[in-house]
């Protein structure tokens, strides 16, 4: 396996995009060596510019729930694309996919726009101008995309870029902590709106709303979380920690907000929702809905949503909103998407996290293993985030052995998230085949890293 023409494009892409990429975690910054520049995927496998065959446990990050290339979207998408790309104006697509957002969630309106960020932001100014109040309860670890406002001890390629770690855990544990900025360019002032509490942390809440309650617009939080790694939402007393939620801010008056972004459509039928059953004020969606084109939305009840212009006067818009191609993608994935789906996705999880299991233990390297539906993460610690699942633990992770880790897998043709902060994803194009070669990859990869 050679990535020969991946780093002349890499030499390339720095001289005109900053770091050779687009979103910063697809540089390798955490695992070191050159990111593959991808010519081509069908089903379970992506092919690289050097024309290697890797079995993709990234799934573009979650939106590839059906696998590449998958006929049924691809000839919805070319037929859209043939009745013209754009309109900036209304159309039937837009419909069917909003439609089928409200028939699968308990959203009775949603606004279609072209990015999970802009969904975030999007509910944020809605949220304030709903309940007058101005702060924003968000979780440590979790990420909301890169909304000023958000981007406050935030997961994902912040976590992993940053060097955000200790600090991060101190301030998480630091109870009702006014955020300070996880990225130069934020104002202060912006985040100094954002209150960052643990998660899972239910006496943090408690005790944020008792002093704050009142100026509190809304808790947006991951309905399960997937950018510290994944971290399950607590049951105590038999209470969901998002029910906990919820009713939290139902007693304060502040709006509970459901970030799906990454969990709905994929962890089940409607996504979160569809586990714990827990309703939130306002909910965001992202990846799976675009079908692998950039389409996302926010929604809630029709009496929140009426106050968005132009019935109401909270200001939203965008030129591609409502995309009729994207739409095409995104309307057509989820009608594929049956509850026979998320059986299969949920054994193909399960036969991946039991061969991970197997093979660390084996290789004596300290490992925990935790997953929502299909998507799953490998910690690279000893310590028990199932027990006491937090950021803290979830940044004390042996980096080191994970990018020894990553890079033996990626010499045996499997493409894993090029970060320990990330979740694994599958698709159903993951057949025996495809998850026969990670298995059997495992082994010498875990030694490789102990
Ligand atoms: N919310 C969650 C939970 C996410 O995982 C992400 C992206 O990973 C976002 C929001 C931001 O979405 P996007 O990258 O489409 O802007």
């Amino acid at each position: 396996m050679t990535d020969q023409t991946s780093r002349e494009l890499f030499e390339r892409a720095q001289q005109v995009i900053p770091g050779g990429v687009n979103s910063p975690v697809r540089a390798f910054r955490a695992v070191g060596g050159t990111p593959r520049f991808i010519a081509s995927a069908e089903g379970p496998y992506l092919v690289d510019a050097d024309g290697d065959r890797l079995v993709d446990l990234v799934c573009s990050w979650g939106p590839m729930i059906l696998g590449h290339a998958h006929p049924e979207v691809l000839g919805a998408v070319t037929a859209a694309a043939g009745r013209g790309t754009s309109y900036g104006a209304p159309t039937r697509a837009e419909i069917e996919l909003a439609e089928l957002i409200v028939e699968r969630t308990p959203v009775e309106q949603v606004r279609l726009v072209s990015s999970g960020t802009e969904a975030t932001m999007s509910v944020l100014r809605l949220a304030r101008a709903a309940t007058g109040r101005d702060l924003v309860v968000k979780f440590a670890g979790c990420y909301h995309g890169h909304v000023d406002a958000l981007l406050a001890s935030a997961g994902s390629g912040v976590a992993t870029l940053s060097g955000l770690g200790a600090e991060g855990a101190r301030r998480a544990a630091d109870d009702a902590a006014l955020a300070t900025p996880s990225s130069p360019g934020v104002p202060g002032a912006t985040t100094a709106q954002t209150i960052v509490l643990p998660y899972n942390d239910r006496e943090a809440v408690r005790q944020a709303f008792a002093e704050l309650g009142d100026q509190i617009a809304c808790l947006v939080t991951e309905a399960a979380p997937g950018n510290m790694g994944v971290v399950e939402p607590g049951v105590e007393d038999g209470e969901h920690f998002n029910a906990f939620l919820a009713r939290v801010c139902r007693e304060h008056g502040a709006l509970f907000v459901s970030d799906e972004v990454m969990t709905g459509f994929r962890v089940s039928r409607s996504g979160q929702y569809g586990v714990d059953g827990v309703q939130p004020d306002l909910m965001t969606f992202g990846k799976v809905m675009g079908g692998g084109f950039p389409a996302a939305a926010f929604g809630g009840r029709a009496e929140l949503m009426q106050l968005l212009s132009p019935v109401g006067s909270v200001y939203q818009a965008g030129t591609l909103s409502g995309n009729p191609v994207a739409s095409a993608a995104g309307a057509t994935t989820l009608r594929l998407l049956d509850e026979d789906v998320y059986t299969r996705l949920g054994r193909s999880a399960d036969t991946l996290r039991s061969a991970v299991a197997d093979a660390f233990a084996a290789a004596g390297l300290p490992h925990v293993t935790q997953s929502a539906g299909s998507m799953f993460s490998v910690f690279f610690t000893p310590a028990d985030v199932t027990a006491v699942p937090d950021y803290a633990t979830a940044q004390r992770q042996d980096t080191v052995a994970h990018a020894a880790f990553f890079h033996a897998m990626l010499d045996a043709g499997v493409y894993l998230p090029p970060s320990a902060y990330e979740a694994w994803f599958l698709s159903t194009a993951h057949d025996e085949q495809a998850l026969s070669t990670v298995v059997e990859a495992l082994p010498a990869a875990a030694r490789a890293a102990a």
